[in-house]
């Protein structure tokens, strides 16, 4: 099947068990995929969009009550929505971060916190994980101290991602966030891998602002997320336009500086509505989800030689394992080396580990049912078997 000549038709998640870890999050509802039929046409939400021309104003479709539900659903007072977590990253660091400011991060951050520091011109400085790959609070108030002693200031911002990218683990955000704000540093959360997963309490946290992903974690198209902010910060982050053009005298109302005046316009804000009612429900049932994946790992854990790097037990369904001493052994004798093991889940119906990645890979188990867990538990253990592996 082909979308068009040159464009083969997707679907991955229709005819697999998809276990890719940035994708399980992001897969659309059936409501969001006719909500993405119906307003794939650009600008498709302005229809409707009366004085004072802002996106988050618009009524029909609701989209001005769908922004007051997206603040309350992170516990927080103002939320936007953003081209994905990255560009709420940047619009918060546009607000606070000037050429030569530290700014705070961790050794487990993502790289788009990373490039939102560096478009600023702020110095980056990172808070170290410990031998289990988690960041402590110790170790955020000693870089704070540090980091605040070497440019005689503290730092104007801390990126904190609750789940890391690249193990999944847990760090203790609400002991980190109550020292930073000791020293006055405003923080942002990083939800991109829990807001739209499991249930995000903001204020609760102390943090100043949450970010989440749409295309990760809220079952919405990309580039779609949220940027959600404290007031205080709100109207630091959606200040409004003050420019007044020289020649022609023009003013622009009350459009964010931060948010380019209007963000997502169509299919985008659209299928992360659609989907929004479904996601607000599935956060409260976190814990099925986080059993599933603990039963997958747990059958890997029996394959001998088989390492989780992840801390444990999981606090996730995003884990990192190591291989080595057992696929990878296969791979070293096989014809098709790593890609025997991509393909012996591929003719099992399991999607989204790396092609020819035996050594360390990742995946990720959110969404699946009872049954495809078992499933993919089972595989996992029958892939060994078939090559000799010893099971405990
Ligand atoms: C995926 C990811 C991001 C980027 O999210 P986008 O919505 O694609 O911008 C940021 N931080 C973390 C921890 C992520 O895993």
């Amino acid at each position: 099947m082909r979308c068009t000549s040159e464009i083969d038709v997707r679907d991955v998640d229709e005819s697999c068990i998809n276990i890719d870890p940035i994708q399980v999050g992001g897969r659309l509802t059936a409501d969001a995929m006719k909500a993405v039929i119906a307003y794939g046409d650009g600008y498709s939400v302005c229809d409707h969009c009366r004085k004072p021309f802002r996106l988050d104003f618009i009524q029909k479709p609701p989209i001005q009550q769908f922004h007051k539900e997206l603040a309350a659903f992170v516990n927080m007072d103002e939320a936007r929505v953003v081209p994905g977590a990255r560009r709420g990253f940047q619009a918060v660091a546009g607000t606070y971060v000037q050429k030569g400011d530290p700014v705070l991060i961790t050794a487990l951050s993502h790289y788009t916190e990373v490039l939102a520091v560096e478009n600023n011109g702020g110095i980056i400085r990172e808070i170290p994980a410990d031998d289990g790959k988690t960041i402590t609070t110790d170790s955020a108030a000693e870089t704070i101290e540090t980091v605040s002693r070497e440019f005689c200031r503290p730092p104007v911002l801390l990126f904190l991602d609750h789940f890391d990218y690249q193990y999944g683990n847990e760090h203790d955000v609400r002991g980190i966030i109550r020292v930073a704000r000791q020293h006055d540093i405003p923080v942002v959360y990083n939800g991109a891998y829990t807001v739209g997963i499991m249930e995000v309490d903001g204020k609760g946290l102390g943090a100043d602002f949450v970010v989440g992903s749409g295309h990760k974690s809220m079952a919405a198209p990309a580039p779609s997320g949220m940027l959600a902010a404290t007031t205080e910060r709100a109207a630091e982050v959606f200040r409004t336009t003050e420019a007044r053009t020289d020649l022609t005298g023009r003013t622009f109302g009350i459009k964010e500086v931060e948010m380019m005046g209007c963000t997502l316009m169509g299919v985008t804000l659209v299928g992360m509505m659609a989907s929004f009612p479904h996601v607000r429900e599935r956060v409260k049932h976190w814990d099925e989800h986080l059993s599933r994946g603990r039963k997958v790992v747990e059958s890997l854990e029996r394959i001998v030689g088989t390492r989780i790097q992840s801390e444990m037990p999981r606090n996730h369904t995003l884990t990192r394992v190591d291989t080595i001493q057992s696929f990878d052994k296969v791979a070293n004798t096989h014809k098709k080396k790593g890609f025997f093991f991509s393909s012996e889940l591929k003719a099992r119906g399991i999607a989204g580990i790396i092609p020819g990645a035996t050594k360390v890979w990742k995946f990720n188990t959110y969404g699946l049912s009872a049954a495809q867990s078992d499933y993919l538990a089972e595989t996992f253990l029958g892939i060994a078997e078939k090559y000799g592996l010893d099971i405990q």
